[in-house]
């Protein structure tokens, strides 16, 4: 028994039966990387290394069918536009990668990944319209809600960008998810537990919570083997993580509680990121032994018990 609201209990009460998400690259850029906002990507980008969808190269429905012939106990399927900013271009160009998707048998549903900056109002329609005939999720790279941070990071998006959009995505009744990092650098205890706080005061319907990575020739690797930068430990991030769900709503999903990479892949650093099973527990312990509760530190301050 889990003592966090997590996504997949949700979605299969939501649906009646286990969904299947399947990470599809829809071949879209990020302002962050081809120069509009930045050429550089932020601090810790390496896609490759955060989702192997990006290195397929087959078309989108191609992706998404194989994955669903190799899918075994599932019956129902989200494609998920996980790589890069899935909102970043016009609507015609999005309407050509979502809607054959959707056409797919046992297709469910969509869910975007992207930046809070890459929305227009011709987009904000479009998602309007598809969210009044498919469950629509769109996921928001926040990482902290802290400006000093985003800056530091090179994300090139405020906080204020993050609140106006999932407050325009919430209006029309679409599920918004907040992704976030622990461990940023220059992130006190005290920040990332503001961050939770703050996306307990907002529509925010879902968080994807993990440690930041060290990833094989990014800027934090140079801040890494400069000793500028230290990740880490599992045990400071059990602690950190169990804060940050206290403080969330009881209501708001938990979609992930770590990330992980190997090697090969390019992680570099903290190693307990390469074995997912062991450090997954070792969470889950952690939760059991403090008898941590999601909310529990938001249902007292605002008075709920
Ligand atoms: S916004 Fe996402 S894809 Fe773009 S540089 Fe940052 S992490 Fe990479």
């Amino acid at each position: 028994m889990l003592n966090y609201n997590s996504y997949r209990n949700y979605i299969r009460k939501r649906f009646g039966k286990p969904v299947l998400k399947i990470p599809i690259n829809g071949g879209f850029n990020c302002p962050n990387r081809d120069g509009t906002k930045s050429g550089n990507g932020c601090h810790f980008c390496d896609n490759l290394s955060f989702s192997p969808a990006v290195k397929n190269i087959c078309s989108p429905v191609e992706q998404l069918k194989t994955a669903i012939n190799r899918a075994s106990g599932f019956d129902l399927f989200i494609p998920y536009l996980q790589p890069y900013s899935n909102t970043y271009g016009p609507v015609s160009l999005l309407r050509s990668i979502y809607e054959p998707l959707l056409e797919v048998p046992n297709v469910i549903g969509l869910a975007l990944g992207t930046r809070p900056d890459c929305f227009t109002e011709e987009i904000f329609a479009y998602l309007d319209e598809l969210s009044a005939r498919t469950f629509l999720s769109v996921e928001l790279g926040l990482q902290s809600s802290h400006d000093s941070t985003l800056t530091l990071i090179n994300r090139h998006h405020t906080f204020a960008d993050f609140v106006s959009t999932v407050e325009r995505l919430a209006d029309s009744g679409i599920e918004t998810v907040a992704h976030v990092m622990l461990g940023l650098p220059g992130e006190t205890a005290e920040m990332m537990a503001e961050t939770a706080q703050r996306l307990s005061m907002l529509p925010v319907s879902g968080i994807k919570i993990h440690q930041l990575m060290v990833i094989q020739n990014t800027r934090i690797h140079q801040w890494y083997e400069n000793k500028i930068y230290t990740p880490l430990s599992i045990e400071m991030y059990a602690e950190l993580l169990g804060d940050f769900l206290c403080r969330l709503r009881p209501d708001q999903h938990i979609h992930r509680i770590m990330a992980d990479s190997k090697p090969e892949y390019g992680l570099i650093a903290p190693s307990w990121s390469g074995d997912k099973n062991r450090s997954i527990n070792y969470l889950h312990e952690y939760f059991r032994k403090t008898a941590l509760v999601q909310g529990s530190v938001y249902r007292r301050k605002t008075g709920l018990e």
